[in-house]
């Protein structure tokens, strides 16, 4: 009985050869130096933070080098699937401009003549392969138990020896053809195993692109290449043939991965195929309440679910510019010297990342989209604000689109100037910062006045603000100068520093005043410039709002 014999009981239905299916994978029509990247996430259903960068960094690279990036869906392990789990992915991709060249596009349907791009559907690929190596003498059954395994592990624990089962360890690399194919005639389980030609004492190096050079013992592990229950490839042997025939030039991935690199760097060796690059990225990391330096949690951390950006209304470009930064150190100096740059006139550099873990730091998100949002136009914000309203604030969508100048003409006070307002980090704060512009929402009322809290007092100083002084159509000087007219008229100081040195001698100052004003017509004692309110608000309203404060 020979090692052929064994292989073809092992894989009776594999006619296919190698030849054949590489013929199928013919050389991707890419310029030197194009980059073919992938992102291949398990059909979880959503991405989270850390994958989203990585998609994110992944695409990145594609895009900076004119290659071509991929959606891969890793489904070789059961519990990891959620069904319909490739859709929520690929709209969680789509939601931050993420869009695949190759691969799925839907829960069935997928792009691209690389594929099947889910893993469940290439098992017959990844057959041909381990038929091969069996047949060359480089991979064969394994039918230990789990007990075999736990005995094994308990012995090596004892003697203080390296676990996991190679060499001497590895029992079933030992049996003859004939006695293997003995027990799969009898029907006893198995693994297939690769049959490591390492040596513990080699040395290999890892030339990562974040990292520089790593070293490694040689892998001389039998690791288990195709599964029992299912005959699906492990990871790696998935990652080595699917990375091969797709033609991945780097394979980015979690630090995670970095210790089963040797494995890697066999298979590829034992397969024949030209090893990818690849660029080991950290982990997410946050600082806590706590001060506690973590890796943001999907089950602890909102901000790690990027449900939370859609649900928020970041805006989705603002968030890329925050993955950039996160992702390339030298990215935010850049940005500053490029403020109408573009992302995509910024090459991503894998030197430029960080190895010890990237800090993700909401504030600091929220700082860039303030930043982002004051420098849009208004008609930009309007644009970009009202899809989010539509989904997430029907009542002000509805305004939005009743009074579309209005709102506009809204969104303008302080923004056309050299220090724009950024008051909004994201579209959920727009409510808070307009809604009293419209009579609609101007109900239940709660002022927020702070020294004349006087009713009368109040009253009187509206009654003659906007009978005898407020003209609309005044410019803002006057209209200023104006309101210290008034100020003289009542008794109030109209100059600060007189009124600091001598408020014996007054009842209080134009501050006073304008709050008054200010709240009446806004009910807050902080907004936007009083000036550009007023005149927005128009007679009407503002008559509207006095008498509302009367009854109220
Ligand atoms: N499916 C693997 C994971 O989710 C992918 C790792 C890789 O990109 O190679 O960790």
């Amino acid at each position: 009985m020979t090692q052929e014999d064994l292989a073809e009981i092992m894989f009776p239905d594999v006619s296919e050869t190698i030849s054949d299916i590489e013929k199928k994978y013919p050389k991707r029509n890419l310029d030197e130096g194009c980059e073919v990247t992938r992102f291949a996430p398990s059909p979880t259903g959503f991405v989270h933070m850390g994958s989203l960068l990585s998609a994110f960094e992944d695409f990145k690279a594609a895009k900076d080098t004119n290659g071509i990036f991929y959606l891969r869906i890793e489904d070789t392990d059961s519990e990891r699937t959620v069904e319909n789990g490739i859709e929520g992915i690929i709209r969680d991709l789509a939601n931050f401009d993420i869009v695949p060249d190759e691969g799925m596009i839907s829960e069935k349907e997928s792009i691209g003549a690389y594929g099947p791009y889910i893993q469940s559907q290439r098992k017959n690929i990844y057959h041909v392969y381990a038929k091969d190596l069996v047949r060359r003498g480089l991979a064969y059954p394994c039918f230990c138990s789990k007990e075999d395994l736990d005995e094994t592990r308990t012995i090596q624990e004892l003697n203080k020896e390296r676990i996991g089962y190679y060499g001497s360890y590895a029992k079933c690399r030992c049996l003859t053809c004939k006695e293997a194919i003995d027990k799969i005639k009898n029907g006893e389980k198995y693994v297939v195993r690769l049959k490591s030609p390492g040596n513990f004492n080699n040395k290999i190096i890892l030339d990562d692109r974040v990292r520089g050079k790593i070293e490694f013992p040689e892998n001389d592990q039998d690791i288990v290449i195709i599964k029992s229950t299912d005959q699906l490839p492990t990871y790696h042997f998935a990652h080595a043939v699917d990375d091969h025939l797709m033609q991945t030039t780097t394979v980015m991935r979690g630090e995670e991965w970095i210790p089963s690199y040797p494995i890697h760097h066999q298979l590829f060796e034992v397969l024949g195929f030209k090893e990818p690059r690849y660029a080991h990225l950290g982990l997410v990391m946050k600082i806590d309440e706590n001060g506690v330096r973590r890796k943001l949690s999907k089950r602890k951390d909102p901000e790690a679910s990027v449900n939370f950006y859609h649900e928020k209304g970041i805006p989705m470009e603002a968030t890329k510019l925050y993955l950039m930064t996160i992702a390339n150190s030298n990215f935010e100096e850049w940005f500053l010297n490029n403020q109408h740059g573009k992302l995509s006139d910024f090459k991503m550099d894998f030197s430029k990342m960080s190895e010890s873990g990237t800090l993700f730091d909401v504030e600091k998100l929220y700082n860039i989209t303030k930043n982002y949002i004051s420098r849009m136009t208004s008609e930009e914000l309007y644009d970009a604000a009202l899809p989010w309203m539509k989904e997430y604030d029907c009542e002000l969508y509805e305004l939005m689109l009743k009074y579309e100048d209005y709102t506009k003409k809204i969104f303008s006070i302080e923004r056309y100037q050299d220090k724009p307002r950024k008051d909004y980090s994201c579209f959920k704060d727009i409510r808070n910062g307009i809604w009293y512009m419209y009579d609609e929402l101007y109900t239940n009322l709660n002022y927020e006045f702070q020294n004349i809290t006087d009713k009368q007092e109040i009253e009187k100083i509206l009654t003659l603000y906007f009978d005898k002084y407020y003209d609309i159509n005044d410019d803002k000087e006057t209209w200023f100068n104006k309101m210290k007219m008034m100020c003289d008229e009542l008794g109030y100081a109209s100059n600060m520093k007189d009124y600091k040195k001598n408020k014996e001698n007054y009842k209080g100052s134009v501050a006073d005043i304008s709050t008054v004003i200010r709240v009446s017509m806004t009910t807050k004692s902080i907004t936007p410039d009083l000036y550009e309110i007023l005149k927005l608000l128009g007679k009407e309203r503002i008559q509207k709002r006095i008498s509302r404060f009367k009854e109220n």
